[in-house]
């Protein structure tokens, strides 16, 4: 399994990735929760993509480029790995491509977890009051969803356009919404 998660905020991109990791023992890369944790422990990494990550913009290629090379070199060969947030623009989805060519690996399957904007808005207002994510503010929401159209869904027609992309509709509980994944997993 060498997979891409790809998806708007709030898609569930994340919890569905975690679920078919721990299931099919691929390594499960998620560059949000790199990110987070770097913040949380005040890394030069941590605080340069504070800002950017607050006010609901992409921290730049260059930093993220840096943070997930070492992380893919370093991972077992074994049962594959789903990136879960990465790439997230054209200039990440290239680089990525020439990191695995050089590691003699390639990318599977890109799975697109369709949700439309007015679910988004509202699971992540729900998140907001329950994590209290700093970047789930309704201001921030909006720059999010801006940020993914622009920059992050023309990736879509990039994966298409090598043959190697899957949807699944993402509004539906997750249970369901896995049960797609996996079938797509085992085919
Ligand atoms: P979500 O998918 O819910 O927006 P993530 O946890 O994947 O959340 O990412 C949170 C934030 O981290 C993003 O809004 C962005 O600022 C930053 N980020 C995560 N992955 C990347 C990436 N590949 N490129 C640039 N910024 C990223």
């Amino acid at each position: 399994m060498r997979w891409i998660m790809l998806g708007p905020p709030g898609s569930g991109k994340g919890t569905q990735a975690k679920k078919l990791a721990a299931a099919f023992g691929a390594d499960h890369l998620s560059t949000g929760d790199m990110l987070r944790s770097e913040v949380a422990s005040g890394t030069e990494l941590g605080c340069s993509a504070r800002t950017y990550m607050d006010r609901g913009d992409l921290v730049p290629d260059e930093l993220i480029l840096k943070m997930i090379a070492g992380r893919l070199e370093s991972m077992s060969n074994g049962d594959g790995f789903i990136l879960d947030g990465f790439p997230r623009t054209e200039a990440q989805a290239v680089a990525l491509d020439k990191m695995l060519d050089t590691m003699k690996r390639s990318i599977d399957r890109v799975v697109l977890v369709k949700v439309g904007d007015e679910e988004i808005k509202s699971r992540l207002a729900g998140r907001a009051r329950q994590e209290g994510r700093a970047d789930d503010t309704e201001e921030v929401i909006n720059r999010r969803l801006d940020v993914y159209r622009k920059q992050t869904a023309p990736l879509i027609a990039y994966y298409s356009g090598k043959g190697r992309l899957s949807e699944v509709v993402g509004e539906r509980p997750i249970d369901v919404v896995y049960g797609d994944l996996k079938k797509l997993a085992e085919s």
